[in-house]
């Protein structure tokens, strides 16, 4: 389902199912709804809800994966009738981040965001039985899910006391790793060494043009999500001024809350960057989308007071005609190919241009 035109819904599409290779899934066909609304209780409508077990018959898939948040009781209705396991969109990019996720800290931010995404959706037999009986256990019939009821309920509300301890302990620990990261961030800060955020949509090409501007050996992946942790290189400018490049989480469409949240101590060191590269896939059938998508983030985080480059990367592959639309909308933009190496002398020379002059020492002479 989605709010916008069916090319919209076909692009999100693609992506999602970019995302489930990603997360390992082998994709065996996809469905679109066209609605003005999504359906209270199962999300699609009924018509769809047949058409999809359908084609999850006649296909042996194991798993649905909606585009889109559903609510804990849309998530159990859908399972309930088609009988398959449903994921909605951000179940499935909690998933990749997990999966990805190398330094610590961020390791510690997905299990959080995932247990947070977990609680309103944990559900035992007693949930469900009590939910059929009227809840309170009045007739349960045959007596057996009055005997369930009890240890279900109990089994559930040890979970969600075990999972409430867990997060507790990683809002403790994070904390904590959030004081020595604040540390670094006014060493650095302190140091004066002017700093590059390169931010994009993921599978943009950041990975790919922090090592073309560094000749760093940064993992590339073409996956979506290769990045997670920022990566700092040091590079020398022609003038000798040494700055610092930060290849930075990867954005994407409607990023789960939980995620914004979990990457926000992340995020927020592109806010004390002294200038953003804002990298866009050039060959993506929407790149105005993904930057809309990207700005949305980084005003959240309050990155957009910052002064902004525009880099269109991928200018080897993206059609001509792109390239025309998207010279005449972003006139200031550097067009760019991180393969080819097109046009990374004229980006290297802007960014120059645009970071910060150091304060040099002016001694008064008197005559
Ligand atoms: P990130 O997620 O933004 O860090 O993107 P990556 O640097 O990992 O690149 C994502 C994919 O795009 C990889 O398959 C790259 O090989 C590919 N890619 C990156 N830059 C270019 C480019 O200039 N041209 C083309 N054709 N592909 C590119």
């Amino acid at each position: 389902w989605t709010s916008g035109t069916v090319v919209d819904a076909e692009n999100s599409l693609t992506e999602l199912a970019a995302l489930a290779e990603t997360a390992g899934s082998q994709v065996l066909e996809g469905l679109i709804q066209r609605r003005s609304q999504p359906d209270a209780a199962t999300f699609i409508g009924r018509g769809k809800v047949d058409e999809l077990r359908a084609a999850v018959e006649s296909t042996g898939a194991d798993t649905v994966i909606c585009d889109g948040e559903l609510s804990p009781s849309q998530l159990r209705n859908l399972e309930e009738r088609i009988k398959v396991k449903v994921v909605d969109r951000t179940a499935l990019i909690l998933d990749i981040f997990a999966q990805h996720a190398k330094s610590k800290e961020g390791k510690a931010q997905v299990e959080l965001a995932q247990l947070q995404y977990l609680v309103p959706r944990l559900r035992g037999w007693g949930e469900a039985l009590s939910r059929q009986t009227g809840g309170s256990g009045r007739g349960g019939g045959a007596g057996g899910g009055v005997g369930l009821r009890g240890p279900g309920e109990t089994k559930l509300e040890t979970d969600r006391r075990r999972i409430r301890t867990r997060i507790a302990k990683l809002k403790r620990e994070i904390n904590g790793m959030r004081v020595i990261r604040d540390t670094k961030r006014s060493a650095r800060r302190a140091n004066t060494v002017p700093s590059v955020a390169i931010a994009g949509y993921t599978n943009a090409g950041k990975s790919s043009l922090l090592n073309r501007l560094t000749g760093a050996g940064v993992l590339v992946e073409d996956a979506l999500f290769a990045t997670l942790d920022t990566a700092t290189r040091r590079t020398a400018a022609r003038d000798g001024r040494v700055y610092t490049l930060s290849d930075t989480v990867g954005f994407v469409r409607h990023l789960p809350h939980q995620l914004v949240e979990a990457f926000r101590s992340t995020l927020e060191e592109v806010a004390d960057a002294d200038l953003v590269v804002h990298v866009v896939d050039g060959a993506h059938p929407d790149p105005e989308e993904q930057v809309r998508a990207v700005r949305e983030v980084l005003a959240e985080v309050g990155a957009d007071r910052l002064p902004e480059l525009l880099v269109v990367n991928k200018a080897d592959a993206a059609p001509q005609e792109t390239l025309l639309r998207l010279k005449r909308e972003w006139p200031d933009a550097v067009f760019v190919s991180a393969h080819t190496g097109q046009g990374i002398e004229e980006l290297r020379e802007v960014i120059e241009d645009k970071l910060p002059v150091p304060a040099v020492e002016v001694l008064a002479c008197v005559p």
